[in-house]
């Protein structure tokens, strides 16, 4: 599928210039000189090449960039105008859809509620509605688009491109979307769990370029997590590999939407937590507003969300042993008091040799991983 769309989208290059371009664009732009070296061709050939690729817009000339006492050398990067991608985020709660450039750089994105589709047994036609107005808004037609990307916060099974089942709405199984989206939008289209997508986001395009063993989490009003190992996605036998938000945190708990009892996804999403502060203190103030006065039931509230969290992310540590947990989501971006909880209890109950040099970081796109993961399915299907 890959090579096909690669072969449609850039019969026009052989080879050596698609590599070129692949250098181009992991680096975030590299001089001749650098190009050369890191292909082992010639500088002639490689400013030969480069007059193509920037003659035919593939590539621009950047700024120029001094290292040491040596003559300044100017960047090569990507157009970023050559390709169009569309994104589209499927989450617990809000449906998203972005357009950008080919370096990912959001040019407008549309946001609504999974609400709106939740009535339809089969929600594919609304929502290429949705993405049809969306384009037609945006003054660009589907033929412009080079590649989509989908992440759903569900179970997906890439190699299928279906989405198997999403926890949260009963009724959605089985979901042909990729073969509709391709027939509608006329471009290709992937497809993957929107924890796997953010991973492939961060490996990519963000701080995990060299970082082969990680762990990204989202927190928002769903849980997702995507694990890399030996810089490969675990997906696992039935693609339910990195499913975090449903192994079971408290069996005492309340029913979760997927049928189990006490999930984590039913303890510390965004709105479990805001509706445990409302339950244990009696009032109807938000969390937020109770942190800012110090109050000790939200306080409690957050430990408690940030030690289950951190039990579950030091299970997960013991398991597969990461360099890095990227953390991201309105829940530990509002609520510091629960990062902090969770990287105390991780540190204190992983095992000491899992914790050495790990680190807990930022995800790089913050609230926008889940629409980042997205659009990078689609523009690694052409510059991996
Ligand atoms: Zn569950």
């Amino acid at each position: 599928m890959r090579e096909e769309i690669m072969n449609n989208i850039m019969k026009a290059l052989n080879e050596r210039e698609i590599e070129a371009l692949r250098w181009i664009r992991r680096h975030d732009g590299i001089s001749r000189k650098a190009l050369a070296e890191a292909m082992g061709l010639s500088q002639a050939s490689i400013t030969n090449m480069s007059k193509e690729l920037i003659d035919r817009q593939y590539v621009v000339e950047g700024e120029r960039v001094g290292q040491g006492m040596g003559r300044k050398e100017v960047m090569l990067q990507i157009n970023p105008n050559k390709f169009r991608y569309l994104g589209i985020d499927i989450g617990g709660y809000l449906f998203r859809i972005a357009l950008s450039d080919s370096n990912l750089t959001i040019i407008r994105e549309q946001v609504c509620l999974i609400e709106e589709f939740k009535r339809d047994k089969d929600p594919l036609p609304a929502m290429l509605d949705k993405i049809k107005r969306f384009l037609e808004d945006a003054g660009i037609s589907a033929a412009e688009i080079d590649a989509a990307g989908i992440g759903v916060s569900g179970i997906v099974d890439a190699a299928r491109r279906r989405i198997v089942n999403v926890p949260n709405i009963a009724d959605w199984e089985e979901l042909d979307i990729v073969s509709v989206f391709e027939r509608h939008l006329g471009c290709p289209v992937f497809l993957d769990e929107s924890g796997r997508a953010m991973a492939v986001a961060e490996k990519v395009f963000g701080q995990a370029k060299s970082v082969n063993d990680f762990i990204i989490v989202h927190i928002a009003y769903s849980i997702v997590a995507g694990i890399t190992i030996n810089g490969q996605l675990l997906r696992g036998f039935n693609n339910v590999g990195g499913l975090l938000g449903h192994i079971t945190a408290d069996e005492r708990a309340g029913r979760c939407l997927c049928g189990n009892y006490g999930c984590l996804e039913n303890l510390v999403t965004f709105p479990m937590i805001k509706s445990a502060y409302q339950r244990e203190s009696g009032n109807q103030e938000s969390v937020l507003d109770a942190l800012k006065k110090n109050d000790k039931t939200a306080i409690d509230v957050c430990i408690s969300a940030g030690k289950a969290i951190g039990i579950a992310l030091s299970n997960t540590v013991n398991l597969f042993n990461p360099e890095v947990i990227y953390i991201s989501g309105p829940v530990f971006e509002n609520l510091p008091i629960v990062f902090e909880e969770t990287k105390r209890t991780i540190l204190l109950r992983a095992n000491r040799y899992a914790t050495v040099n790990l680190r807990l970081l930022s995800s790089s796109y913050g609230h926008n991983q889940g629409m980042m993961g997205a659009l990078a399915l689609a523009g690694t299907s052409i510059l991996a």
